[in-house]
């Protein structure tokens, strides 16, 4: 029987290197749902769409056409055929993907490509995000929620920025997570049946050799 292994919690707790590499070890498929909402975010600024307005928002999030590879080596992301890995790790696409997830036509329609891409994973498959243990794989085999200080995620987080300033890091990070947490639809949660990890003293090593052990329990 496939494995499915949720992996929430807020940016700068490992969740992309402890998810690719424990999908990687175990043979395992791997999404980076966070990755589809960018996409979403990313076409709805080059399409010229007002971020500010749900509704606006709402009348096209069936437009873009979101292609998700699974390959924990080379997780693509394609939109409507073009490769938008780079693109959506911007700035700009990083101050805005927390308002266009929020409106629940979006969720509704990436939720649905989630669980269609679960569920064809043969071996099985590690899912990241922020509502995947709660909302999108509520069945899933283990779930597990990833913590770490605001600190330890900022420094994180500026060392992959190389260079950026670690307390404006810290604010951007602390300002979409309470966007995140408070949102009415699928907000980050950590579902009653997981296992919470705090990270901020583990090295990413640890953390994945512990949610391994967990996956093979
Ligand atoms: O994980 P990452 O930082 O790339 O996620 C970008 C944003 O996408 C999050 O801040 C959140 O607004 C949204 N997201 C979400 N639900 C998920 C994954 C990401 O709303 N399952």
């Amino acid at each position: 029987k496939p494995v499915i292994v949720a992996i929430d919690g807020p940016s700068g707790t490992g969740k992309s290197s402890t998810s690719k590499a424990v999908a990687a070890q175990l043979g395992l498929s791997y999404l980076d749902t966070g990755a589809q909402y960018r996409a979403i975010t990313w076409w709805m600024v080059a399409n010229g769409i007002d971020i500010e307005d749900p509704t606006a928002i709402a009348a096209v999030a069936g437009k873009p056409e979101i292609v998700s590879g699974t390959e924990p080596g080379n997780p693509t992301i394609t939109v409507d055929g073009t490769d938008v890995s780079g693109p959506i790790r911007t700035q700009e696409v990083t101050s805005k993907v927390s308002a266009v997830s929020a409106v629940p036509d979006v969720r509704a329609r990436i939720t649905e490509l989630q669980r269609t891409l679960a569920t064809s994973a043969e071996a099985g498959i590690v899912v990241e995000g922020r509502d995947i243990g709660t909302t999108v794989l509520p069945d899933a085999d283990l779930k597990i929620f990833l913590t770490a200080s605001p600190e330890a995620r900022a420094a994180r987080r500026s060392g992959e920025l190389k260079g950026a300033d670690v307390n404006a890091t810290r604010d951007a990070l602390v300002k979409r997570d309470a966007a995140d947490s408070s949102r009415k639809t699928s907000p980050l949660a950590k579902a009653d049946d997981a296992v919470e990890v705090d990270t901020t003293e583990l090295t990413l090593q640890q953390v994945i050799e512990c949610v391994v052990t967990l996956v093979e329990e």
